[in-house]
């Protein structure tokens, strides 16, 4: 396996995460803070968006605006804002946060409510890249899990992006649905390799607690693939993408080269972030806050000024060091020893040594170039190596 290295991360980078907690419905595995049908509340939610920024920029910014390094606009979608929303949202970023010196700008858009005039202004508006969830190519898969869009309208979409003037666009695909088969995310693959996107995610289905599909689960109607089915697409993916030139730079992300995602790694290099909106958390300055996930409760916070007012925790030294080494080992370029040894003035293997000596014997593990990485079998069983980094 090819060890990509991420980019070179400044001690005064951070990034901004805007979430948009609106969707047209539910789709049946997500448990993300998004609603559905509650269109009436954009309005409102905007504005106190545009409030929480200018208040960002005055506590954190330099001059009145904040200098981040990425933008990323997640949700919920984004793109089911109407254009005239989805312009006052990006004019409300412009007024507060320095867009010219963002070095990746992401959108996240749903198939079913993008459209030419939303790329347009998206592109126009310095959006540099699009994060589309598609999750199957299969019409079938798509319905079995609550999406709204088919499999061409995501290709349909792809290519309109392509024509507004996108030159790095990501794919979420998913493996492991109600009903597919290994035909299935074969041809999945081979229609996203085709439509020459840069980056794709490939998330394996999980069973959240409360979303429509552990409830059909509970009720023994879904028809899961089986464990031997489901490892057999892990492991068709895991050969595919990178023999299309994907490289895989985190265990569920794979890019072109010079095509990882910035935002996200900076997430996995344990660099700050600030996140705005309801639900999002941020990191800063070593603590984790997190704004009220309810819609009303955020914009009654902002309505009192209240901005990073949720600390959710001091991060301890010991918590600090177990995370570290959990978000280092999902990137293939591992946990940076010597950035383990600078940040907690201790040698790794001090902390974790025995965990490390077992998991290496187990081949799970391995160190190259003074990091310690997940082998490709690691890769696989993660969890396994992850509990090894845990401090009694
Ligand atoms: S569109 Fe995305 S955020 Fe909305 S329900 Fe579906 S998966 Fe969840």
């Amino acid at each position: 396996m090819t060890i990509i290295k991420l980019v070179q991360i400044m001690t005064t980078d951070f990034g901004v995460y805007i979430h948009i907690p609106f969707c047209k419905q539910k789709c049946f595995y997500c448990d993300f803070p998004s609603f559905a049908g509650r269109e009436k509340y954009i309005d409102e939610y905007l504005k106190s968006l545009h409030r929480e920024l200018e208040l960002a920029a005055k506590k954190i910014g330099a001059g009145d605006q904040l200098v981040p390094c990425t933008i990323y606009i997640g949700g919920g979608t984004p793109s089911h804002l109407t254009v005239s929303q989805l312009e006052r949202l990006l004019e409300g970023i412009h007024d507060h946060i320095q867009v010219k010196t963002v070095t990746e700008f992401t959108i996240e858009v749903n198939p079913c409510s993008v459209d030419e005039e939303k790329l347009r202004l998206m592109r126009d508006k310095g959006i540099n890249r699009i994060s589309m969830g598609v999750q199957s190519f299969d019409d079938g898969c798509l319905k079995r899990i609550g999406r709204l869009h088919t499999g061409d309208m995501a290709a349909e979409r792809v290519k309109l992006a392509r024509e507004a003037g996108f030159t790095n666009i990501s794919l979420d695909l998913m493996y492991g649905l109600p009903g597919q088969t290994l035909d299935m995310l074969q041809a999945s693959l081979d229609t996203a390799a085709e439509l020459g996107v840069q980056h794709i995610s490939l998330y394996g289905l999980q069973l959240e607690e409360g979303t429509v599909l552990a409830k059909q689960q509970a009720m023994e109607k879904l028809r899961l693939p089986s464990e031997e089915d489901t490892e057999a697409m892990y492991d068709y993916l895991v050969d595919f993408l990178p023999a299309h030139g994907f490289q895989r730079y985190e265990i569920s992300n794979y890019a072109l080269p010079g095509f990882a995602s910035r935002h996200n790694s900076l997430y996995w290099q344990d660099v700050p972030y600030i996140g705005l909106g309801s639900g999002a958390h941020s990191y800063w300055q070593g603590n984790r806050y997190e704004n009220p996930v309810d819609i009303g409760d955020y914009i009654q916070a902002i309505a009192e000024d209240k901005f990073l007012h949720i600390v959710e925790e001091t991060v301890s030294d010991k918590d600090h060091m177990e995370e570290f080494c959990f978000l280092g080992l999902r990137m293939t370029q591992g946990i940076d020893k010597e950035q383990f040894r600078l940040r907690f003035n201790k040698d790794i293997n001090e902390v974790f040594g025995d965990g490390i000596k077992e998991m290496m014997t187990k081949g799970l593990l391995q160190e190259k170039d003074g990091a310690l990485s997940l082998t490709p079998m690691g890769m696989k069983y993660g969890n396994m190596v992850f509990g090894a980094f845990i401090i009694d």
